[in-house]
This record gives C-alpha cells, structure tokens and sequence, in this order.
C-alpha cells in the first residue's frame, strides 16, 4: 500500500534546519512510507524582493542545480526502499507571474512533483508574508483595515493561484490552502470563512487540482489545526479532489507529525 509524505523541506531551505535528506529519508523508510516528495521553496521570481527581515523564504537561486543533483543522486541509492521524488513548493505572488511561468518554463521538466503555495499578498505594491509571525500578521491586519480583510486578501490571492496560467509546469497540487488561520489563536477573531474555503475547493476541483492536506499548523501553537481542517478535507473528498499528505516538515523530528490523526483515517 502506498504511504506518502509529499511536502518535505530539506538542508537546503534557508529558514529550516541542517538535517541531512538521509534523516529524512531514513524515518521515512522506518515508518513504512513507500512515496516521499522533497519540495523545497523555489527560489523567489527574479526582481522579488523578500519582506521577510532575512529574506530567507526561498533557496537561492545559486543552489538550484545542486538540489537537483543531490535528488537524483539520492533517489538512485535509496531505490529498492524508497521512492524519492524530486520537487518545490513554488510561490504564486501576484505581479510575478510572468518571472513564475518563466522560472517553470527552464526548470519544470526536471521535476516530479511540485506544490503552488500562497504566503505573500500584495497590498498597494507592498508584500507581506502572512505566515512570517504573528506580529507582522497584526501588523498587516491594522495596515490593511482588519483581519478580515487579511483573510479576504488571502483567499482572493489564493483562487487566482488556481485560475492563472502559469505554462505547462504549473505544479498540480495547492499547498495549505487555510494558511491564513496560522496566527487565529493570536488575534482571537473568530472570521467566518467557511464560504471562501468551499469556493476554493471548488475551484480546485473544476481547475483538476490536488489538495495538499497539511498538518503543519497543528503543531503552531497559534494555530493547533491542520491546513485545511477536517471537515473541508472531507468536502474537498466529496468533490473528487486527489487528496495528498503532507507534513511541511522543516525538520527530520517534524517528519509525518500527526499523520496518523490527519490523515489515515480519511
Ligand atoms: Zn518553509
Ligand atoms: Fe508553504
């Protein structure tokens, strides 16, 4: 039976950890998991500037082809145990999408797996990175009217990662698309966005996309819930949306952390 972890981050993500792949790799064969895709965050589109205080959000550009090499030497010596694939979480930043479809056009056929993930929105030609803290999340909320308007901000961002053409290596799968609830237990509102997430499923289902069931956030302490919540991967079933795991680990010790609560039973 296949097991699969699907959104892994690695050695070489500048805000994650030094654990070697063969960590990662190892516990993986360990705990029976037969599928596991590396994804680290894709360099930023050429002219993006980070707004994150290191400006460490994605691999620099520079390290791309040892990441590729990396994965194809590992694939090929953990083979028999193990399939290994080869992928990025690429960012959908509204204004880029030309320098996005760009980046694809030179580097997708080199890849197996790929996830489109929203953490920037775009505000009178500023970005933010809404999963940076929870400081800079308020600081945001204020900026912009509300925290309602940040959450309103994300799934508008969000759906147009779905409808927008990115060429023909546009990834197929939507990371943690309830990212915006990462901070709720720091603001404490309480947003009804259960239309939106439902509209986004849909989106994602007319548009053939697979659901990155995420349980990062359950081990956030100001989220303590997994990317979508339950009710919404029960919903995004009902829909027919392929529904892939993914434990967004930074670290090997945060490798499939919850799986067995997210996702085994679904
Ligand atoms: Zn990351
Ligand atoms: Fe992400």
């Amino acid at each position: 039976m296949m097991k699969r972890d699907a959104h892994i981050h690695t050695p070489f993500c500048p805000h994650g950890s030094s654990d070697a792949f063969e960590q990662y790799i190892e516990k993986a064969i360990a705990h029976g998991f037969t599928h596991i895709s590396f994804t680290e965050h894709a360099p930023l589109p050429a002219g993006f500037i980070d707004p994150t205080p290191d400006q460490d959000s994605g691999m620099a550009h520079d390290k791309l082809d040892a990441y590729f090499t990396t994965l194809s030497d590992l694939k090929k010596q953990y083979a028999r145990d193990i399939t290994i694939a080869t992928g990025l979480e690429v960012d959908y930043i509204i204004g880029y999408e030309r320098e996005t479809t760009q980046f694809l056009q030179t580097y997708g056929a080199q890849l197996d797996d790929a996830i489109l993930s929203v953490h920037f929105l775009r505000f009178q030609n500023a970005y933010t990175c809404i999963d940076f803290s929870a400081d800079e999340f308020m600081r945001f909320a204020k900026q912009i009217g509300s925290v309602q308007a940040v959450y309103d901000l994300y799934y508008e961002t969000l759906q147009s990662s779905i409808i927008t053409p990115l060429g023909d290596y546009k990834p197929t799968r939507i990371g943690h698309p309830t990212l915006v609830h990462k901070f709720q237990r720091a603001h404490g509102e309480v947003i009804d966005d259960d239309a939106a997430i439902q509209q986004t499923l849909q989106l994602m289902q007319q548009h053939g996309y697979e659901l990155d069931v995420n349980s990062a956030g359950l081990a956030k302490r100001d989220c303590l819930e997994q990317y979508p919540p339950k009710p919404y991967v029960q919903y995004a079933k009902s829909l027919g949306i392929p529904l892939v795991f993914g434990s967004d680990a930074h670290t090997a010790q945060d490798l499939h952390q919850f799986y067995e609560d997210v996702f085994a039973s679904i």
